[in-house]
């Protein structure tokens, strides 16, 4: 197995690391939320052909195999910008859309997706139906050229700034519960959808949302596959999901700037970072981080080699959250009592500082519940990965 990088794959690395430096060079790094940053990076991707990076060329994406994908998400990450600036549209939908959308919806919504001008929402946990997603109940009836839907969604992120949704329904009742869900397209301005807030722990109104959805009336062209077909769509998004959860280049990034934070925090031992309770949790959460770093290569090659992720994605996503978790209860030690003072009204985005620390450790505590619960996701592997 190789897990190294060829000659080819360093010079790409090299030609990333110099479009990123073109646009923010070392020291005048990203701010994040700053709309001036992003409309920047946003031309920059669109201008080179990588704004859509994961997408096949034949959908105006960069065609880029899985190691140029990993190698441009690795140095992104570590140069503090993003990898991409479309949300689940980008990520998540058009997958879906390119295997089983129809010609006419690809051309329909691809573009407003590539360039982050339309945003989506994603519409499939609802208050009886997390972890059991099949279990869901919002109903689609059709009635001439639509179809009806009510119901309610929860755990929405992004619907309170989302154009469309991408949404699981239930089309009919089956034996077998997945077969009588079908995937739609809702347009999230359409009459009878109320969005409400749902603050979350660290005290903001960032990501969460519930949806209702009252009589709202859907055409049937903005079903994607055949009726009764939205669970395999739902499927295979959902392991593109969890690979995408490991957070390795993220998690390098802020394990760098904690070493940092830590050496300039006094301690009776010189530094935080000569503490020796602390450093032998620093150390720790390093091992595992690097473990995770070769699980995450080690998957990457069996994909390159032909293999799909499957439940091997659940490894990922699970040591992945676990990692982050530590790595933000660790900022949150370093900033010591100054932590206590945390007021969420002061956590604008971007500021630098113990804050936003603190915000990120409140809101990490999510990562193991989001895209499929830790604890679904060791029993995937107890089963799949393990023979259990
Ligand atoms: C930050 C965040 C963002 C989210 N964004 C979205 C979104 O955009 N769109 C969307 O559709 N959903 C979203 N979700 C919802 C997410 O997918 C669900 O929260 C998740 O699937 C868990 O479902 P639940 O909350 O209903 O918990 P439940 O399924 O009720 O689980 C409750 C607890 O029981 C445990 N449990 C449940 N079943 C089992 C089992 N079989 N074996 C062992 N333990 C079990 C779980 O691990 C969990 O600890 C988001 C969630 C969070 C936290």
């Amino acid at each position: 197995m190789q897990l190294s990088f060829s000659p080819a794959e360093l010079a790409f690395r090299d030609e990333v690391r110099a479009f990123i430096d073109a646009h923010f060079p070392a020291g005048k790094g990203w701010r994040g939320g700053n709309p001036s940053d992003e409309q920047r990076w946003a031309r920059a991707l669109l201008q080179r052909g990588w704004a859509a990076y994961q997408w096949p060329m034949e959908h105006g994406g960069t065609g880029w195999n899985i190691t140029q994908k990993y190698i441009w998400e690795r140095e992104t990450a570590l140069a503090g910008v993003p990898a991409r600036l479309g949300g689940l549209g980008m990520f998540m939908l058009a997958p879906v859309l390119f295997t089983h959308g129809s010609a006419a919806q690809c051309e329909r919504f691809l573009p407003g997706i590539r360039d982050n001008s339309v945003v989506w929402c994603q519409g499939y946990s609802e208050p009886e139906a997390g972890s059991d997603l099949a279990a869901l109940r919002t109903r689609a009836v059709p009635s001439g050229e639509h179809y009806v839907v009510d119901g309610q969604k929860l755990w929405t992120s992004y619907a309170h700034v989302a154009d469309w949704m991408f949404c699981l329904v239930r089309t009919s009742q089956e034996a077998r519960r997945q077969d009588g869900i079908s995937f739609l397209l809702i347009d999230m301005r359409s009459p009878g959808i109320t969005v409400e807030p749902i603050v979350t722990i660290d005290g903001l109104h960032s990501t969460l949302n519930a949806v209702r959805l009252q009589g709202v009336h859907v055409p049937i062209d903005q079903r994607v596959g055949q009726e009764g077909e939205g669970w395999r769509c739902a499927k295979g998004l959902l392991t593109h999901e969890r690979t995408g959860l490991a957070f390795v280049a993220d998690s390098l990034r802020r394990l760098a700037r904690l070493k940092d934070a830590a050496s300039q925090r006094p301690s009776r031992h010189g530094n935080l970072l000569r503490d020796p309770l602390f450093a032998a949790r620093l150390a720790e959460v390093e091992v595992d981080l690097m473990a995770l770093e070769i699980t995450e290569l080690r998957t990457l090659a069996e994909v390159a080699a032909g293999q799909a992720p499957g439940a091997q994605s659940s490894i990922l996503k699970l040591q992945g959250t676990l990692v982050l978790q530590r790595l933000t209860e660790l900022f949150v030690d370093c900033a010591g009592l100054q932590a206590l003072s945390y007021e969420p009204a002061d956590a604008s985005p971007g500021e630098a500082g113990f804050r936003d620390d603190v915000a990120s450790y409140l809101i990490g505590r999510s990562a193991s519940i989001a895209g499929g619960s830790n604890e679904i996701q060791r029993d995937i592997i107890a089963r799949h990965v393990l023979g259990l």
